[in-house]
């Protein structure tokens, strides 16, 4: 079991930046209204993800550990409709494979919390401990005990700064969680959880983009699209800059990227890239998750559609601002 976890390990786990996602999709899974990201040394020392979510319940702590246990999915047909963000229970099995873990738990009618430890996916403690609600969850020397992988991590400022943009992606992904960044102890961001765009740009981004955001609003035969795009003035020489969600989920697509692009036209200078923060929504079966692991890239049912549609909603919000 231990065997196979290890191996099955490496399609979800990359690098610390995979642990961060996991552990904060399932705080937002367990409704959580706050969550703090902590990593020290690009998280390869460790990561803290605590939430004020859910909770465990104390007897369901070991079973959520094994591989595909999963409280969200229920029936085969529920793969169809899955609206939480984790749905193949292996995250923290995959996670407790590669590094040393640590978990506090606490459900709110729960008169005390649990703590569980394991080590190389081997439970090695699990006991009442006094904590707040809501969950925490500590991995520490990752790859501890797969040196080849931890030879394949690259320095802590280059982890670092994947968990940040990921962190970003949460925080842009998830208005309505307000979500605290720490490296090192010191604060990279905190975002408010008031659900305003425009607040969290501000809040990740400074003063210097969210004062030159265009507004985009556009629906159409069960398409819809809200957000901000960035003046053509502030464009970049990366897409590290165009943020999109479909259905709440935060993605990247080569074809999403290029209808925005494509909406800006000649607005923008060749090899730059624009802004953008934008929410997309389709009925639900438009979009394939299931396509890979980590879950961040999609199929469409109908690309072209959806290209088009965002399209125009970029090139509306352009023309509204008489670019
Ligand atoms: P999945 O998210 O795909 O269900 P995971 O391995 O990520 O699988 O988590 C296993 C189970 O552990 C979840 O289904 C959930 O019941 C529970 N769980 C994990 N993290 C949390 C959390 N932060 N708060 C509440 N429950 C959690
Ligand atoms: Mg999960």
């Amino acid at each position: 079991e231990s065997t196979i976890n290890k191996i099955a390990a490496g399609e979800v786990i990359e690098r610390p930046a995979s642990i961060v996602k996991e552990l904060a999709e399932n705080a937002i899974d367990a409704d959580a209204s706050v969550i703090t990201i902590e990593i020290r040394d690009g998280g390869i020392a460790m990561i803290r993800v605590t939430d004020n979510g859910s909770g465990i319940a104390a007897d369901e702590v070991p079973t959520a550990f094994l591989r595909h246990a999963t409280s969200k999915i229920r029936t085969a047909e529920d793969i169809y409709h899955v609206q939480s963000l984790g749905f193949r229970g292996e995250a923290l099995a995959s996670i407790a494979a590669v590094a040393r873990i640590e978990l506090i738990t606490k459900r709110r009618d729960a008169l005390t919390g649990v703590r569980y430890t394991a080590e190389g996916g081997q439970q090695t403690a699990l006991e009442e401990i006094g904590a707040p609600a809501g969950t925490t969850v500590i991995a520490r020397d990752l790859f501890f005990n797969t040196p080849v992988r931890r030879g394949f991590l690259k320095a802590a400022v280059t982890e670092t700064a994947h968990v940040a943009a990921l962190a970003e992606e949460l925080a842009l992904s998830h208005p309505e969680v307000s979500i605290r960044f720490l490296a090192n102890g010191q604060s990279r961001f905190h975002t408010s959880g008031n659900r305003e765009v425009k607040d969290i740009i501000y809040q990740l981004y400074g003063r210097e983009i969210a004062t030159k955001l265009l507004p985009v609003e556009r629906e159409e035969k069960g398409l819809s699209v809200h957000g901000f795009i960035g003046r053509p003035e502030i464009s970049r020489g990366s897409r590290a800059l165009e943020h999109y969600c479909i259905n709440g989920r935060y993605i990247k697509s080569p074809l999403l990227s290029k209808a925005i692009e494509d909406g800006y036209g000649d607005r923008m200078m060749q090899h730059n890239f624009p802004f953008a923060v934008l929410f997309l929504t389709t009925k639900p079966e438009v979009v394939d998750v299931n396509v890979h692991p980590t879950k961040r890239e999609v199929r469409f049912s109908d690309g072209q559609a959806l290209y088009l549609f965002l399209r125009a909603a970029v090139e509306e919000a352009l023309q509204r601002a008489e670019l």
